[in-house]
């Protein structure tokens, strides 16, 4: 059976599809132009590797990579290029990880309405998901400005876990997978 649509808003695990990389790229190059941005060889490469991310990732992982790759970057780099690239509404930041993950709407209309998004954050696998909602945009609105608060959400983060995740879940559903003890506890620095 192929992936449901719920499935594929998620990304697979594993390395990521180069030739949805190529395309990402595009895309960002052009939001860069309309936004009189410049597309610089170092964004690329900061964009490529939260692309090729399978969930999302932190400033100090995009850096390792790039060294890996021969290039050696002041860390006040990379953060310059991930506000640039944040700006250009391209890449996303959790909250709740300090992390980053390239903005998957970008090849739909959406993207270009400026709608606000939800993040889907799996707690297992780390993929992170965006859904369009403006509903619960309106809810925040309505409920904050009944007591005279001015809101200013750009997105709503929500973890649990993801199609996949709770799919191998079920097909593994051996007494030794305790439930609620989370393998994954990737918490790294809190605040
Ligand atoms: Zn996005
Ligand atoms: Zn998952």
């Amino acid at each position: 059976m192929s992936d449901s649509p719920s499935k594929t808003l998620f990304p697979a695990p594993g390395p990521q599809n180069v030739a949805r990389l190529a395309k990402a790229l595009e895309r960002a190059e052009v939001i860069f132009v309309e936004k009189n941005l410049r597309f610089t060889k170092l964004r690329q490469q900061v964009f490529e590797e939260i692309t090729l991310a399978h969930g999302s990732i932190g400033a100090y992982d995009i850096l390792g990579r790039i060294a890996d790759k021969g290039t050696r970057l002041a860390p006040i780099s990379v953060y310059r290029a991930l506000d640039a690239l944040l700006e250009a509404g391209v890449i996303h930041r959790l909250e709740s990880k300090n992390a980053f993950f390239a903005c998957r709407r970008l090849h739909t209309d959406d993207f270009v309405k400026g709608r606000r998004p939800l993040f889907l954050s799996c707690e297992k696998c780390g993929a992170v998901a965006e859904v369009d909602s403006e509903g619960v945009f309106d809810i925040v609105a309505r409920v904050a400005s009944a007591v005279d608060f001015k809101p200013r959400v750009k997105f709503v983060e929500v973890t649990g876990t993801c199609p996949r995740c709770a799919e191998k879940e079920a097909s593994s559903s051996a007494p030794a997978d305790k439930p609620g003890a989370v393998t994954s506890k990737s918490k790294p620095n809190d605040h």
